[in-house]
């Protein structure tokens, strides 16, 4: 009776209003659990390596499509891609700024303004759901239907649709659309990108004087010696440096579009079927559960979410 008091006492003091750092005792039960600060947005630290890549491949792009290949296009092609390109970058830049943020958790963990107290780590061992009856066990918060709690982030976020690991953060309901316009300027600007550089490619062996157009090969003899980031600031390079940079931009720009055009598909389907990412998630555990049960599917599915995007 005394222990049990004395653990009753101790829970008071360590109820959820009063977090302390790890450890700390858990919601439910007298144990020890161990506990994290909630992440805000895609700049909280740790920074993710995809985020990393992300950013890195984005400079590069601009730098080879800006100082190399769009400068060598035709008149009047070189200043309609320029301008066409630049507005895909700046749309692109203004939109992932954005997406990683804006702070997509749910309205009660903001207006708690909560991130410098730790928030206990979910253990699906002792606990089978972190959100029951609207209540976040959490965040102790009364949250919406729509809500779930990111085990990545450690907090609710409202109109959950999937943590990105390009963007390090959650995509929810408050910056689901600048995440769309990410992902939507992203796809033009590679796709550009590819055409531009595979016409390139092609003109380079057919026909590289409509490539040399430029007045600053007006002093250069013969088709093997090109320039790179007119008009600004000429640099030579041979016919071989050209197109081994084309073709590593070419494949890299393909490998991108194949991840982005697939993307921006499975979401047009999730607008078709008016569901989320997490939405989809659940049916297809659901289904493959009552598969492996030997029940009849619930749920017909058969549009997989893209394995990178998978929470
Ligand atoms: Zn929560
Ligand atoms: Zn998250």
């Amino acid at each position: 009776m005394l222990a049990d008091g004395l653990s009753l006492a101790k829970m008071n003091c360590f109820s959820r209003k009063l977090r302390r750092t790890a450890p700390e005792l858990g919601s439910s039960k007298n144990e020890l659990v161990p506990s994290k600060l909630p992440r805000i947005n895609g700049w909280s630290w740790p920074l993710h390596g995809f985020q990393v890549v992300g950013w890195l491949v984005y400079i590069y792009l601009a730098i080879v499509s800006f100082g190399i290949y769009i400068p060598l296009l035709p008149p009047p092609w070189n200043h309609v891609v320029h301008a066409l390109m630049g507005i895909i970058f700046i749309l692109h830049f203004i939109a992932h700024i954005a997406a990683l943020t804006i702070d997509p958790a749910e309205a009660g963990v903001r207006a708690k303004q909560s991130y410098s107290s730790p928030v206990p780590l979910f253990d699906r061992s002792k606990q089978s759901h972190v959100i029951q009856d609207l209540h976040c066990y959490l965040c102790n918060i009364r949250v919406g239907p729509k809500v779930k709690h990111c085990a990545a982030c450690n907090k609710c976020v409202d109109g959950f649709d999937h943590h990105c690991k390009w963007l390090n953060t959650c995509v929810g309901g408050r910056n689901y659309w600048c995440f769309f316009v990410a992902l939507t300027s992203a796809t033009l600007g590679v796709l550009l990108l590819a055409i531009v550089i595979l016409f390139i490619f092609i003109q380079h062996y057919l026909d590289p004087n409509c490539l040399r157009t430029a007045p600053q090969y007006a002093g250069i003899q013969g088709n093997t010696t090109w320039l790179v980031f007119l008009p600004l600031a000429p640099v030579k390079t041979s016919s071989a440096g050209l197109l081994i940079v084309a073709f590593g931009t070419l494949m890299l720009s393909i490998t991108c579009l194949m991840m982005f055009a697939h993307l921006m598909a499975f979401h047009f389907y999730l607008f078709y079927k008016g569901i989320s990412t997490y939405d989809h998630i659940k049916m297809r555990r659901s289904k493959e559960s009552n598969i492996e049960a030997g029940k009849p599917p619930d749920v017909k599915t058969n549009n997989k979410a893209p394995k990178f995007l998978q929470t």
